[in-house]
């Protein structure tokens, strides 16, 4: 219902941001000339000393309500109060649904307001092997480490950090800044769509929105040394399908032919022999085109072409890496499967459960189209469990984009800044049904090992990122 309201309210700026498909094809983002963001008055230590606190707090998200510790979440949001006194004084706060957080700070001007976001619900650590206690919020040799140290604990602390400094030191921001604090984005839930809600019920319409998403990373570029400051412009669509087979069944000792998990396994060898096919979508040409500028050797001539080169290129990136190949194509990952409950039984229903993730320019639609072609076995049930489109994409050409591009530069003056094609779903895809403005940026710059221990084991980030982090948040307030 709120969420059917927020669409209809803002058709026109989802019609705004499909047209903003054309417009990222020819973006040729100047590189930001800025000088390097000061981080007077941001206390590094202290802002780590916030974050393990929180993190000791463990808001731990389930989609069974039993297993949510309703108090932890409580805990949380009363103890942010304390650690963060004049934040809480300056800006009118509120809790939306079971715990989502929504702040306002007042600015001078009418002018559409900023709206950053965070989400303070964290993902299990059951089964995960850690090799320090991950809720302790253990500050070692410069690191904090911890369930939600980066995701998303991290920039929640980061944007307060910027936050508090700029109300003690008695700042007001041009635009209001609104602060959209999540309480179950790990579980697809509600507290954002809420937010979008409040917002678009007051007739409030964001100038811009910044999630989580890409983040300050090196090395995941072939032939491109240096760091990359990826800011997402839409994310993929996801979907949930399940494959089903049935047979009558029986005496695992006089089985039939081509029974219920055969011809189950033959629709997925099917699908894995006939992978979706792999495009260059605008976004991804995009993040070519501004990585390839500081490619070395034939590299560079070969991105500086990017244009002309789209099918060539989506070819070199499928087979570049698992990550590469993400962001070419429309992914179908195997995950749950299920035969006979017994060792001595026959099967009377076999089935696969596919997650999906769906490149931009798909549908649900056509994505379930095209695998019942590929299966092409009128035995194979196909049941869509859930589905999502992929999100609208976000301007790349305008005020709001080059004001994150030059923060990021700002605050790490080595990095080129690239626009991104986010293989997750996130919070931020509610905002984009409202807004052309939606960028996906943690403002931090991380290893591929830290990346990879987002949802691991081992989960962490370094002070000095966190306290930069802060200092991106202060500069692009301060820019407003
Ligand atoms: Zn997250």
């Amino acid at each position: 219902m709120k969420r059917a309201l927020a669409v209809a309210a803002c058709a026109a700026a989802a019609a705004g941001a499909r047209s903003a498909v054309r417009r990222v094809a020819e973006f040729r983002p100047v590189e930001p000339d800025v000088p390097p963001v000061d981080l007077d008055g941001l206390d590094a230590d202290a802002a780590a000393g916030r974050l393990a606190e929180l993190i000791r707090i463990p808001t731990v998200s389930s989609r069974n309500p039993a297993e949510v510790d309703a108090a932890a979440f409580a805990r949380f949001r009363a103890r942010l109060a304390e650690l963060y006194p004049g934040t809480h004084e300056a800006l009118e706060r509120e809790v939306l649904g079971d715990g989502a957080l929504l702040y306002r700070w007042r600015g001078t001007s009418d002018d559409d307001p900023l709206v950053l976001m965070a989400h303070y619900d964290v993902v299990p650590v059951a089964g995960q092997d850690w090799s320090r206690d991950p809720f302790s919020g253990l500050v070692e040799d410069g690191v904090v480490h911890g369930r939600g140290a980066i995701d998303d604990k991290g920039s929640l602390v980061a944007i307060l950090e910027a936050v508090e400094a700029l109300v003690t030191a008695g700042f007001t921001p041009r635009r209001d800044v609104w602060l959209s604090f999540g309480n179950d984005e790990e579980i697809a839930g509600v507290g954002a769509q809420l937010a979008v809600a409040a917002l678009t019920g007051r007739g409030i319409r964001p100038w811009a929105v910044l999630d989580e998403g890409g983040a300050v990373v090196s090395g995941m570029f072939p032939g491109v040394p240096g760091q990359v400051a990826v800011v997402g412009l839409a994310e993929k669509g996801l979907l949930d399908v399940e494959l089903t087979t049935t047979d009558p069944g029986g005496h695992a000792s006089s089985p039939t032919r081509n029974g219920a998990p055969a011809r189950l396994a033959r629709a997925i060898l099917a699908i894995e022999a006939n992978p979706f096919p792999a495009r260059l979508d605008d976004v991804v040409l995009g993040m070519v085109d501004a990585v390839g500028r500081h490619a070395s050797g034939p590299l560079h001539a070969v991105f500086a072409h990017a244009g002309r080169l789209r099918p060539l290129l989506a070819a070199v990136l499928s087979r570049a890496s698992r990550e590469a190949n993400a962001l070419v194509r429309t992914t179908v990952a195997v995950t749950r499967l299920q035969g006979s409950p017994a060792a001595n039984v026959l099967a009377t229903t076999a089935r696969a459960h596919l997650n999906i993730r769906i490149a931009l320019g798909e549908t649900v639609g056509s994505t379930v189209a095209r695998l019942r072609r590929v299966i092409d076995d009128p035995a194979v049930r196909l049941d869509v469990v859930s589905g999502n489109d992929p999100s609208p994409v976000s301007r790349a050409d305008n005020a709001a984009y080059a004001l994150v591009a030059a923060a990021a530069k700002a605050a790490y003056p080595d990095a080129a800044v690239a626009p991104y094609l986010m293989v997750q779903a996130s919070d931020a895809r509610h905002f984009s049904q409202v807004c052309d403005s939606v960028y996906r940026f943690m403002p931090f710059d991380v290893t591929r090992e830290e990346l990879a221990a987002l949802h691991a084991a081992d989960e962490r980030i370094s002070v000095a990122a966190l306290h930069r982090g802060a200092g991106f948040f202060r500069h692009l307030i301060r820019s407003l």
